[in-house]
């Protein structure tokens, strides 16, 4: 007998990831989903982003700068799905003044946009106040797993070009909001 379902399943262990980053010219809106921002040293090594790992990281060695990049939940304003968000150290202070303001970013409305349009340019965020209860929120996956994952799975994966927004760097990934 068929099993009906209402919705797909999802092989936790085979998500099929994306990373979203602010296009050039076009503002990113949603609601924050996480209690705050993770993130971590990453090298652009061999074609792909890899995490720093510090002790005998062969990047390092071999003189490749890691660079600090952040990562959040948001549930999208357009899309309607929960997308992981990366942003910037630049950038990363406005955040940190947001949640410092309101205790949590969670359920706070935000706006990034490129300052100068350009596809590398620095990030600007935007917080539209409290849009969303925690209730009428997902809940919060665990990110760090999920980049974890994520990075894991690059290792054998093509590699990407540089520029951020790169349609094969941003594997399709989305959760159900
Ligand atoms: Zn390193």
């Amino acid at each position: 007998m068929a099993m009906w379902q209402n919705r797909p399943e999802f092989d936790k262990d085979n998500l099929p990831y994306r990373i979203h980053r602010c296009p050039a010219a076009k503002t990113m809106k949603g609601v924050i989903v996480s209690d705050g921002i993770i993130g971590t040293a990453l090298h652009y090594w061999k074609g792909r982003s890899v995490p720093c790992t510090h002790d005998e990281c062969t990047a390092c060695i071999a003189g490749n700068k890691p660079r600090w990049k952040g990562y959040f939940q948001m549930k999208s304003a357009d899309e309607h799905t929960v997308q992981i968000v990366e942003i910037t150290e630049r950038v990363y202070p406005l955040f940190e003044a947001a949640k410092r303001k309101h205790g949590s970013l969670r359920g706070l409305g935000v706006r990034l946009s490129r300052i100068n349009g350009k596809p590398n340019g620095p990030l600007q965020a935007d917080f539209d106040g409290i849009q969303a209860s925690d209730a009428e929120l997902p809940a919060e996956a665990n990110l760090c797993d999920i980049l974890e994952r994520m990075w894991e799975q690059k290792q054998s994966a093509p590699p990407i070009t540089p520029e951020e927004g790169d349609p094969r760097g941003n594997l399709p990934f989305e959760m159900p909001a």
